[in-house]
């Protein structure tokens, strides 16, 4: 049996589909996830070859340094996907994924560079940096 996730951006310009198993998920609170997406990001990773789009017409890419890009909607900002050079997986912004059901919590990470106008939920461990 296949197991076939779908999502899309909020103007559903970009839209994709993920066979096969994504990881739980990760809390990022660096100050890049956090101006990106307004608040701290929460994405799963899967493989490259497990993605797939519908849509991508409206699919931009940012480099937001010098290893990484940051994918989006350029036509309603949806914050949808982060990637590293020379890596063979990405992670999806889990919000944009259309039956979330089955996501799990896995760790919040960069907890060092949390805003202070919120509290870590404790759904997960914690790490001061990166854990994947
Ligand atoms: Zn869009
Ligand atoms: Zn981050």
């Amino acid at each position: 049996m296949s197991n076939v996730t779908t999502g899309s951006c909020l103007c559903e310009s970009v839209s994709f589909e993920v066979s096969g198993s994504i990881s739980k998920v990760y809390f990022c609170h660096c100050k890049q996830c956090r101006s990106w997406g307004g608040h701290f990001a929460a994405a799963a990773g899967i493989k490259k070859s497990q993605l797939s789009f519908s849509k991508s017409e409206s699919l931009k890419w940012f480099s937001s340094s010098e290893v990484a890009e940051r994918g989006f909607c350029e036509d309603c900002g949806s914050s949808l996907f982060w990637k590293e050079e020379g890596s063979s997986r990405i992670f999806i912004w889990v919000g944009t994924i259309s039956d979330s059901a089955d996501l799990e919590p896995a760790a919040h990470m960069y907890t060092k560079d949390a805003g202070n106008y919120y509290s870590i939920p404790n759904d997960c461990e914690h790490f001061e940096y990166d854990t994947t």
